[in-house]
């Protein structure tokens, strides 16, 4: 998928082209399509997704395809939470509009009021704005809203952490009700559902997992192990430092359930979220994780795709996932909003495979080291892993040692989801 094919016109390929972009990232390729259908978002996107210009360059798009006007107005509206996030995204709107006619300027507190009126007045299409001194221009009517079409709130949930909602609320009551509305955050809390439905008209969910330009603030370390010292290791780790929090993923609901009673046993509490318990037991385990009454969540993959759960310090995967995609989505839950976190994968001889295809996904090799002793027997060869896991096989069931899967063909199987 090319930018072109995403429908883009000329003057915006002209701008990609000189930035070097060679294809759209994830969230590009599904929220772009999306906005240039006229479609309110609601996007899960965090900073180093490309977010900015998958908003960014179908928003010039739409507007490039207005009718001129004798007058400039204010055409489309962007509220962040911080100036430097409404610098940030306004450089990239001047960036890729840099062939379109669009005037666009930042307005923010902590600075003169005065040149960002003289700008205003001179006609400005574009604003990007933090709340509070946008406020401070419609008491002062300064600027004029009443024909805004377009409404972006970037990181939407930090605007409401920082205590923004009833400034949001002044300046909604003051822009058209009839606009296209695209919200991002890089959290679904509570809050931002609750404005989300306030706010946006049947929107499209766009959902994307961290790519590996925005792993940066994940720590990312695997520890090669035997399968059998597993559970040893992740107690280890847990006691040494204290961690205090702990995600951790398992293939299978039945090495889920194991695992966290043998967690308990060592003396760590624990619970186990898969899509064999009822939902009053999960939303109990989550509850009591995220009140910190228990240490250690552990889930399969399909079962925690619901969890909402800021910054998360540790994600562990026990058991690499067969699906690359997976791991991104897994390591995804810690590192949040601006957070450091730390994703740790103690991985045995079976799952070479998995992880090179992990490391090919997220094209860089992870950081390797061997916990002092914990080292990998060298003699114990790979041997087959069954997704099947339902409890019969030798070793817990989560093995077949006769069923002829072969490593080779270990990406061909039921993804194995729980
Ligand atoms: P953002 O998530 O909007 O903060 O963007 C993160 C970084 O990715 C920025 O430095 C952009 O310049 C860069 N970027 C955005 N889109 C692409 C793309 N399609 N290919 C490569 N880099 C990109």
């Amino acid at each position: 998928m090319s930018f072109k094919n995403l429908g883009l016109c000329d003057q915006l390929l002209r701008a990609i082209k000189e930035q070097g972009y060679e294809e759209p990232t994830p969230v590009q390729k599904e929220a772009i399509p999306v906005i240039l259908k006229k479609r309110d978002i609601l996007a899960g996107a965090q900073t180093g997704t490309g977010k900015t210009a998958g908003f960014t360059l179908p928003m010039l798009q739409l507007l490039s395809e207005h009718k001129p006007t004798k007058k400039t107005h204010v055409k489309a509206l962007i509220l962040t939470p911080t100036r430097e996030l409404a610098i940030q995204v306004q450089e990239s709107v001047a960036l890729y509009g840099k062939f379109l006619p669009f005037k666009s300027c930042t307005i923010f507190g902590g600075v003169k009021i005065n040149p960002q009126i003289t700008a205003l007045r001179k006609g400005i299409d574009i604003v990007v704005a933090t709340p509070g001194r946008l406020l401070d221009h419609i008491s002062q009517k300064t600027i004029d809203l009443s024909k805004v079409d377009f409404l972006i709130l970037d990181e939407a949930d930090r605007m409401l952490d920082m205590g923004f909602i009833n400034d949001i609320k002044k300046v909604l009551a003051v822009i058209p009700k009839q606009k296209q509305t695209l919200l991002f955050s890089a959290t679904y809390s509570k809050d931002i559902k609750k404005l989300s439905d306030s706010l946006l008209n049947a929107p499209v969910l766009v959902e994307v997992a961290r790519t590996n330009q925005s792993s940066e603030q994940i720590q990312q370390v695997v520890h090669p192990v035997d399968k059998t010292k597993k559970r040893e290791l992740l107690t280890h780790l847990i006691k040494k430092d204290d961690w205090k929090q702990v995600l951790v993923f398992t293939r299978t609901k039945h090495m889920a359930n194991r695992l966290s009673g043998q967690l308990e046993t060592d003396g760590i509490s624990s619970a186990a979220i898969h899509g064999n318990k009822s939902q009053n037991a999960r939303v109990k385990a989550l509850a009591d994780f995220k009140a910190g009454k228990v240490k250690v969540l552990v889930a399969t993959d399909i079962a925690a795709r619901g969890i909402d759960i800021d910054q998360l310090p540790h994600v562990v995967n026990y058991e690499l996932p067969n699906v690359p995609e997976d791991y991104v989505h897994r390591i995804g839950r810690t590192g949040r909003a601006g957070n450091k976190g730390e994703a740790v994968s103690l991985v045995c001889v079976d799952e070479d495979e998995f992880l090179a295809n992990i490391e090919k996904l997220i094209k860089k090799d992870i950081h390797k080291t061997i916990v002092k002793g914990f080292a990998p027997d060298p003699s114990i060869k790979a041997e087959p892993i069954n997704m099947g896991g339902g409890g019969r096989g030798r070793g817990g069931g989560n093995r077949n040692r006769g069923g002829g899967n072969s490593r080779g063909n270990a990406r061909n199987k039921p993804r194995g989801r729980n």
